[in-house]
């Protein structure tokens, strides 16, 4: 296929800006540009087709099953975006009045509400935007009240093996060093191996919960109470509260911060590096350290204030706010029973798919599982010589997404399979039986999985390839620099 800047050609561009109904504004002579962007020109509807054709060459979740583990590829209600349309909230200007702006100011303070009352936290912030930028927020916080008392031997961050990978990526992004736990012979943390690792060095503990083996850990109430014992935070890496909301809190589990990934559990599309809004809640002693600027309620309406002893700002402005916009909506359409059973049938539709494959793969740890399960195909391999990376191509043949592959690390040859609760039993019984029958052919014919996929637009991508030397921009006149 032919990029964009192939295809254009001089003097095809169209007019994308409509005429100026301001005063016109000439920049300062030392910020303009020496010479024009060169951007493609094409006429619209070969840029319409050219858009169209490359996302036929790719699987996304309006094409069919997708089900990308600790990843949450789920469909969102429409109606969400089309809120998000509304010209009231795109036609805003970060800058403009706060008088100005009070449904904005509202919505804010509305959706900071409504998910301190899922997760049981005191406040609240939207402005880091992923959940990895959410979780740095929330060390930041608990670094500046270790601070804040003048309790500077706490040097560490005790991270399980089990946690999701920026886990110990954040508190080492933090100036912490990261002190791993292992995990027992059930998937959750090992309990005489936290109390081994806890002392007055621990500045906190980073729970992902529901692990990334799919595991609520049962002993969460002792963890928190460990580590509380020991003068640390405990955080709650609530990505995928897809599999709790609704149903238990992290703030009534000994929790001081959380962090939701609201473009994974509350509906705003991702993939493809999209806003995202890796909100944090935190308990009221942590509160005067969130970032600035928060939404208060006033007299007349809703200001913005600075909390006292503020980490700073983390992104300018709010966040991704149209994304914190879908939030709400999906919160005030679903409502307290809606979430609920959103969560119940994530867990509900991976439970049903792991017992509809157990007799055939094995499953990394057994059990109920909550939101997403993890099969390992480590025996297969070696008995068949069928990695996980041939079973995950073979499903794009049956027009269904791979799952998450090769992670967590703790589990050889891992496929992390997260159906989630927007799909049907049809659908979960189809995905069932395309991955049996992969695993038939893995015995009758093996050879034929190796090549997958045969049949769509692009073949076995070489991955390694692409990390180690990517090609990010268009080589214009073919000089490379
Ligand atoms: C996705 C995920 C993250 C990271 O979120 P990003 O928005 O990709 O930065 C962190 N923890 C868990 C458990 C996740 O599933």
């Amino acid at each position: 296929m032919k990029l964009s800047f192939e295809k254009s050609r001089d003097g095809r561009s169209f007019p994308i800006l409509p005429p100026l109904d301001v005063p016109r504004e000439d920049l300062p002579e030392g910020l303009l540009r020496k010479s024009p962007p060169r951007l493609p020109q094409m006429a619209q509807p070969d840029i319409s087709r050219h858009y169209t054709e490359l996302a036929k060459r790719t699987h996304g979740v309006n094409d069919g099953f997708y089900p990308l583990g600790s990843c949450t590829m789920k469909y969102n209600p429409k109606l969400n975006d089309e809120m998000a349309a509304l010209p009231g909230f795109t036609g805003i200007h970060p800058l403009q009045p706060p008088e100005t702006a009070q449904g904005c100011l509202e919505v804010l303070f509305a959706a900071e509400r409504l998910l301190c009352l899922i997760t049981g936290m005191d406040a609240m912030t939207f402005q880091p935007a992923a959940g990895a930028h959410g979780e740095f927020t929330g060390v930041l916080l608990i670094k500046a009240w270790h601070d804040a008392r003048g309790d500077k031997k706490r040097a560490k961050i005790i991270v399980p093996d089990s946690a999701h990978g920026t886990n110990p990526a954040t508190a080492s992004m933090t100036g912490y060093q990261v002190v791993n736990v292992p995990s027992d012979s059930e998937g959750g943390v090992d309990m005489a191996a936290l109390r081994e690792a806890v002392g007055d060095d621990t500045a906190g503990l980073m729970l992902t919960n529901p692990n990334t083996l799919g595991i609520f850990d049962k002993n969460i109430l002792e963890i928190t109470r460990v580590v509380h014992e020991a003068g640390g935070l405990n955080y709650y890496d609530g990505a995928n509260l897809n599999a709790v909301m609704g149903i238990a809190r992290p703030g009534d589990m000994g929790f001081d911060v959380v962090h939701l990934n609201l473009h994974k559990t509350f509906s705003t599309p991702h993939g493809g590096g999209g806003p995202g809004s890796g909100a944090v809640g935190c308990k009221a002693r942590l509160e005067p350290f969130l970032p600035k600027p928060r939404v208060v309620r006033c007299k007349d309406g809703f200001a913005f204030s600075d909390p006292e002893r503020s980490v700073g700002s983390v992104k300018a402005f709010y966040g991704n706010f149209l994304v914190t916009l879908r939030a709400l909506v999906y919160m005030l359409t679903l409502g307290a029973d809606g979430l609920r059973d959103a969560a119940q049938n994530a867990v509900l539709n991976a439970n049903y798919m792991m017992k509809g494959l157990s007799d055939v793969y094995d499953v990394a740890y057994p059990g109920i599982c909550m939101h997403e399960f993890v099969l390992t195909l480590e025996k297969l391999k070696k008995e068949r010589g069928v990695s996980a990376m041939d079973v995950a191509k073979s499903m794009l043949d049956y027009g269904m997404h791979p799952p998450t592959m090769y992670f967590p690390l703790i589990v050889k040859e891992a496929l992390m399979i997260e159906p989630t609760e927007t799909e049907s039993r049809e659908t979960l019984d189809q995905a069932i039986a395309v991955l049996r029958e992969i695993r038939a052919r893995a015995d009758s014919d093996p050879g034929s999985l190796h090549d997958a996929p045969l049949n769509t637009p692009v073949r076995r991508l070489d991955e390694v390839g692409a990390a180690r030397h990517p090609v990010l921009k268009y080589n214009f006149d073919g000089v490379s620099d």
